[in-house]
């Protein structure tokens, strides 16, 4: 139940709830800590990705940037490849050495 009212926070905070909508729901947050705390992280959230962004005092973040699905999808490849690499370069070269940190680079490149 709270689900869907954290789903209307993220509307809210992207400008796509009616007024009717941002009434209940601001209805909803003042009685509800839980839900209350949700928005804060969700701000803050916005707040950190405008800043990765180099624009920390913007008043929106464009959506594609804030998609789950492709934050879970970045975040998801990078962990695949960091363990892909580490993986690699201990099988191959037993751990760290002189000729493995130049080796590990030019798969970097490689990629
Ligand atoms: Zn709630």
């Amino acid at each position: 139940m709270h689900d869907d009212w954290v789903r209307q926070i993220d509307l809210e905070l992207d400008g796509e709830l009616s007024l009717t909508e941002r009434a209940a729901l601001a209805r909803h947050l003042a009685t509800c800590r839980h839900c209350a705390e949700a928005r804060v992280s969700h701000l803050e959230m916005r707040v950190a990705f405008a800043r990765s962004a180099g624009d920390p005092h913007a008043r929106t973040v464009p959506r594609p940037r804030i998609r789950g699905r492709a934050l879970a999808f970045w975040m998801a490849t990078s962990l695949v490849a960091g363990a892909a690499a580490g993986w690699l370069g201990h099988s191959r070269w037993g751990g760290p050495g002189p000729g493995s940190l130049e080796a590990t680079r030019a798969i970097f490149v490689a990629q």
